[in-house]
């Protein structure tokens, strides 16, 4: 478990840039051995998409003097654009995370500040770490009707100036480092002319809404988890079971005495293909007392990308004619109807009944999209694994 973003701990920068994404929904495995270079990559690339910056520039270079200026008082205000979540969304109470305290951030501080002409220095203090980032809103343009661009120059330091004030709600030192983050690549990205700010000590950078990650984003973030032993890069999977990343034959050998034994399970056995249903699951969860309590509203198994994982099958104990199905972390959570699809539901219904209490099972399973799961018949077939002591299959 990663400590909370609110959670005193000063945490290394691994373990932040790992908060800082799951904060966005990009929930690596605990196994990940990514090195800080990739997951700093992984962030770059979060932050364009919740920016849309593809969309914005078309893979241009922003030139912030190019574009028009955001008229005040038509339509939206800078607060309410920049206020792209509905409160809904980050309600709920607990640890909001480091990227929704940033977006709310940017809408109730500096959308407003500038609405109410305050064009002075602001700071955003890390008081554990000595860290500010001093900023100073230098324009306001128009990107289309619901997207304002804030023009910003930026500093960072280590103590305040007698003329510097404002406390950009920060509270916590990963919301702190998202946001330095946030300015130093969209700075790289920007085409101003940075011979300015050689002058003022200020570099020029800016702020646009930043929008929660689609499903898809966060599927395609979560495919490269790294190589499973050593963290480097890793376009091949276990060509057996497609679920484990190495990145050469080397690291996938040396893995072979832990790994083979869900491998191989994974290499037998029979996918049973089920569609999962997703109305009415109150009244189910109501029946069968699960405490599930939020129910996800994507309902989509997130952050798996092709690779399997462990979901669990629950038999409703009262009509033996649904079963509940999720997974660990709780990304989805659906029903499977015997009477949507008679004879795989008696299949899967065999395999629960092997399970803890003829109830309960947890299988290996791939999501292939339109509320479609695909889940071994088999978990543990513990035969098959001590004669095998190098692995047989190639990577792919
Ligand atoms: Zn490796
Ligand atoms: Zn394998």
């Amino acid at each position: 478990m990663l400590p909370s973003a609110t959670n005193a701990t000063i945490l290394n920068e691994r373990d932040e840039l790992l908060e800082i994404l799951s904060s966005m929904g990009v929930k690596l495995p605990a196994s990940t051995r990514l090195h800080v270079d990739a997951l700093q990559e992984h962030l770059t690339k979060a932050l364009d998409r919740s920016q849309r910056h593809a969309e914005l520039f078309q893979h241009r270079r922003p030139n912030v003097g190019s574009f028009e200026p955001w008229i005040m008082g038509s339509g939206k205000t800078v607060k309410e654009a920049m206020i792209s979540y509905n409160l809904q969304e980050i309600a709920g109470g607990g640890d909001i995370g480091s990227f929704n305290e940033l977006r709310i951030m940017l809408s109730e501080s500096i959308g407003m500040a500038y609405e109410l002409g305050m064009a002075s220095i602001f700071v955003s203090e890390d008081s554990e770490r000595d860290r500010l980032i001093k900023l100073k809103v230098t324009g306001l343009y128009k990107m289309d009707d619901d997207t304002p661009l804030i023009a910003v120059e930026y500093k960072l330091g280590n103590a305040k100036d007698d003329d510097e004030e404002g406390n950009l709600m920060l509270n916590s030192p990963g919301g702190h480092t998202v946001f330095r983050k946030l300015l130093e690549i969209n700075a790289t990205h920007s085409s101003e002319d940075r011979s300015r700010s050689s002058i003022t000590g200020m570099t020029p950078s800016y702020l646009l809404p930043l929008h929660p990650l689609n499903h898809r984003d966060i599927g395609s973030l979560c495919k490269d988890v790294g190589c499973i032993i050593c963290g480097s890069p890793s376009a091949a999977h276990c060509s057996r079971c497609r679920s484990i990343p190495y990145c050469g034959a080397a690291c996938q050998r040396s893995d072979w005495q832990r790994h083979k034994t869900s491998c191989l399970a994974l290499d037998t056995g029979i996918w049973i293909r089920t569609k999962y249903s997703t109305t009415n699951l109150q009244g189910m969860l109501n029946r069968t007392s699960q405490a599930v309590e939020n129910i996800p509203q994507e309902n989509e198994p997130a952050g798996y990308g092709d690779n399997s994982f462990i979901v669990k099958l629950q038999l409703s104990p009262v009509d033996g004619n649904s079963m509940l199905v999720y997974d660990r972390k709780r990304s989805f959570v659906g029903q499977i109807l015997r009477s949507n699809d008679h004879e795989n539901f008696e299949r899967l219904q065999r395999v629960v009944s092997t399970g803890h209490l003829g109830l309960k099972i947890y299988l290996w399973s791939k999501y292939v999209g339109d509320h479609t799961l695909v889940s071994k018949e088999k978990k543990k077939p513990n035969i098959y694994t001590d004669h095998l002591t190098q692995p047989d299959n190639e990577i792919a």
